[in-house]
């Protein structure tokens, strides 16, 4: 592509590149607030600009090419890219609109809304079908940014609405983590989207390293951990990245992240039946997680077509979590949010016919 996106640059970059100054803070108001998608539209701005900026950049770095809705009100996206790969992002319905009985509305619907940084990943799990297709490349912050624009925009959300920001789609952040951290500032910006970054949360398979990067940058992001195995035997078959980050060095790494004081390090464990779903491994992860403020999330393997994996039963789901909680430990079951549209990284994307289309 040859002209620049727009969404990639920092407020204060734009300031630097169109004179004068201010001007910045106006476009981040059309592209941010009122979402707009050509430069003709920024009526504040002098006719002779516009036409410079619609020369040099595109506002439209995303094509929407599917949506599916679920029945728990997930819609799941597929956006095409201007080479023709395809990256997934999932807006997650948490909390429905509620009204009180005089028709007044008593609370707003509550959004989490889940992102990509890679097409594909380099990290290869062996439970993951974003891995399937290897990787392709590295998105741009503008290409992370536009995705939860344009969800907001095709959900109407209005421009100061509260959402929450996961990470969690394809790819590995930290595997892309200057141009994540660019996001993460775009997404804050208060003249922007103004998303508080304790509302945004980076998901790691955990590149110990960049974990402690990441810590040292001290964003007030949150933090969690793909960790999914508690012995580096088993970690290292799931996911071969533990062969270089080990399970102790992300634990030495997650005690000297710095962590918003009401907040926890989110520890997600893939729950796969036979695998990993025994009570040893409750009691093992418990002793790991001694001394942290943690919060472990189990996570149901969500199964699809080719896979020797298979999704635990609630039972085992059940116990472990109690095993946990009993014993003081925060840990939440997460809903099968979207299960019937099959809202596990990399699966619209494999329906779909692979990495590009
Ligand atoms: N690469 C990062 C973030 C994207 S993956 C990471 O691994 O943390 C987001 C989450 O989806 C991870 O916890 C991952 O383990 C999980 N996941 C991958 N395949 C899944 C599947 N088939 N069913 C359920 N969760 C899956
Ligand atoms: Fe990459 Fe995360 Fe999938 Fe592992 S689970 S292959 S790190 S996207």
């Amino acid at each position: 592509m040859n002209k620049k996106i727009i969404q990639d640059y920092t407020k204060e970059e734009l300031a630097e590149m169109i004179k004068p100054a201010f001007r910045a803070k106006q476009i981040y108001s059309w592209v941010y607030h009122k979402y707009v998608e050509s430069f003709d539209e920024m009526k504040n701005l002098p006719k002779e600009m516009r036409e410079k900026l619609d020369n040099e950049f595109t506002l439209t770095p995303l094509k929407m090419l599917t949506v599916q809705d679920s029945k728990d009100g997930s819609r799941k996206y597929l956006f095409g890219l201007h080479d023709g790969h395809t990256v997934e992002v999932v807006l997650l319905l948490m909390r429905d609109k509620e009204y009180h009985e005089d028709g007044s509305v008593k609370h707003q619907e509550r959004y989490t809304v889940c992102i990509s940084s890679q097409v594909g990943c380099k990290v290869g799990c062996a439970f993951c079908l974003t891995a399937k297709d290897g990787f392709m490349r590295d998105l741009t912050a503008g290409e992370i940014v536009s995705q939860l624009l344009m969800i907001k925009k095709d959900n109407n959300i209005d421009a100061n609405r509260r959402v929450n920001l996961v990470f969690m789609g394809m790819g590995e952040p930290l595997d892309n983590l200057d141009a994540v951290v660019k996001s993460v500032k775009i997404f804050s910006d208060p003249d922007g989207m103004a998303i508080a970054t304790h509302r945004q949360t980076i998901s790691t398979s955990g590149l110990s390293s960049k974990i402690v990067r990441l810590g040292k940058m001290e964003l007030g992001i949150n933090l969690a951990i793909s960790l999914h195995a508690v012995d580096d035997e088993l970690r290292e078959t799931l996911m071969p990245i533990n062969k270089a980050y080990n399970i102790k060095s992300i634990i030495d790494a997650v005690k000297e992240f710095p962590i918003n004081s009401r907040k926890r390090v989110m520890f997600e464990y893939l729950v796969i039946k036979n695998i990993n779903d025994d009570i040893s491994a409750a009691k093992k992860l418990l002793s790991l997680l001694d001394g942290i403020k943690a919060k472990v999330n189990l996570i149901y393997f969500n199964p699809y077509g080719g896979t020797e994996f298979e999704r635990p039963s609630e039972k085992d789901m059940v116990t472990f979590q109690e095993y946990l909680t009993k014993r003081g430990l925060l840990c939440t079951i997460r809903e099968s949010k979207g299960l019937d549209i099959s809202a596990a990284c990399g699966q619209l994307r494999e329906q779909e016919g692979g990495a590009a289309v």
